[in-house]
Formats: structure tokens, sequence, C-alpha cells
């Protein structure tokens, strides 16, 4: 698979990338917040992080109506989303050698605005969903006062690219033998202990929430 254009083409270390739309999706599925990158008002570059959610081959961003990235991109703005996961951190044995374990995607899309009533509410579930599986119908759903108050803005995504490192740091043959420590420190999501608020029955769908989204 090629990249659909040289805006999405890997130029460095082509080898780690992938035009797969599978691909892509899982890294932006799996991770909890992406980047959204778009010009401002002014026509100067911003980057801003925020949750989303993917339906098919559209991502969704919600927030107040208020937000200048809703606004900005509710007008129909060209925008660039990233998403990263962080596997490990990568130690070899000179400086330059040091790395990262990495997967990541980088998508292109122009936004809309969402005012469909039925595209909104799926937007809402896909968003709750990607924070917690189960979550739709763990919670009380948005009342229209509520949906009013939220702006959601679509992004059809026309192309994109993933691209990820694996493996062992890659050192030079001459430094093999050098007295320092190299291997990698894997990192990743964790959940920590659960924090409730009152008395609630810890339902499934918390209990079983998992960093990867699986
Ligand atoms: C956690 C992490 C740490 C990194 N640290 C460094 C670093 O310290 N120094 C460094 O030079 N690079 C780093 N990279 C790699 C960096 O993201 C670029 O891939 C790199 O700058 C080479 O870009 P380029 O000039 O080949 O492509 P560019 O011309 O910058 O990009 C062309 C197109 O290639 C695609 N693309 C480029 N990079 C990625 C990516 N990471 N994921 C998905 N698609 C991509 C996009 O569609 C982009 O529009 C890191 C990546 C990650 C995820």
């Amino acid at each position: 698979m090629t990249a659909s254009s040289a805006r999405s083409e890997i130029r460095r270390l082509p080898d780690r990338g992938s035009y797969d739309p599978a691909v892509i999706n899982s890294i932006l599925d799996e991770a909890l917040i992406c980047h959204v990158g778009f010009l401002d008002e002014e026509g100067r570059p911003v980057v801003i992080p925020t949750i989303h959610a993917r339906i098919g081959e559209t991502l969704y961003l919600h927030g107040s109506p208020a937000s200048r990235m809703l606004r900005t991109l509710a007008a129909g703005s060209q925008v660039s989303v990233t998403a990263t996961l962080v596997d490990a951190i990568v130690l070899a044995k000179s400086h330059f050698h040091h790395s990262m374990n990495y997967r990541s995607a980088v998508v292109f899309g122009t936004a809309r605005a969402v005012t469909d009533a039925d595209e909104k509410a799926a937007a809402f579930r896909a968003i709750v969903e990607h924070l917690v599986a189960g979550r739709w119908d763990g919670a009380r759903r948005p009342n229209e006062k509520e949906s009013r108050a939220t702006a959601v803005v679509a992004i059809d995504i026309e192309e994109g690219s993933a691209k990820q490192r694996t493996g062992p740091p890659i050192d030079d043959d001459e430094d093999m033998n050098l007295p320092h420590w190299a291997g990698l420190i894997p990192v990743g999501l964790e959940r920590g202990p659960f924090e409730p608020v009152d008395q609630t029955p810890l339902p499934d769908h918390v209990r079983n929430w998992s960093p990867t989204g699986s």
C-alpha cells in the first residue's frame, strides 16, 4: 500500500511506515487522546490535545461551542490529527542511537460541523465508548440542553499514515563492548486503583477497563 499523496508520504525510515487504514485506525482507537493541528483565525499554526473517537473513516471531536479549535474547525478547516502510543524508551550504548519504540498515526481531512441530531448522538456515544467500552449504558445520556451546549466536529479522513519503531537499540559494531547498559525500558498506560465517589457497586465495564481498549 502506498501513500495517497506526497502529503502523507513517510520520507525518513519509510520501512517503519504503513498506509494500511486498519493499522492507522488501530492506533487512533487505542490512543486515549489525539493532537489536532490547524491554522488559527490569523493563519498561525496551532496544535491542540483533545479527546476523539472514530466511526468508520470519520473522526469526531467535541467540546464547548466557545472552543477556538471547534469554532475554527466547524468553518471547514483543513486539519491534521496525530495519535501517538509510546511503547518503550530505547537506551543504546551511544547517545546517538537512543530512541523510542512507538506507534503513531497522522491523518488529514477537512472538518465540518455536525448538526444532524442522529450523527451528533452517534458521535457522543462513540466518544464515551472510546474512553470506556460499555459506558454508554453505564451513565445517564445527554439531555437536550447538554446536547445543545456541546459542539461536535467531524473530520472525514482523506488520507493518512502510520509509523512504528519496534525492537532493541541498534548500536554500531564498534560500540558493542562499551560498559554502558543498553536495552529497552517498556512503558505504557496503566490503570491505577479505582477512586469511587460513593458506594455504587463497581460495574464490569469499569472493572474490565484496559488501556489498550480491548
Ligand atoms: C514518540 C515519537 C518520538 C519521535 N522522536 C523523534 C525525534 O526525536 N527526532 C526525529 O527526527 N523524529 C522523531 N520521531 C519521528 C517523527 O515523527 C518523523 O517520522 C520524523 O521527523 C521523520 O519525518 P519525515 O521528515 O520523514 O517526514 P515529514 O516530511 O515530517 O512527514 C511527511 C508525512 O509522513 C507521515 N509521517 C511522518 N512521521 C510520522 C509518524 N511518526 N507517524 C505517522 N506518520 C508520519 C505524515 O503523513 C507526514 O505528513 C518520533 C516519532 C514518535 C512517534
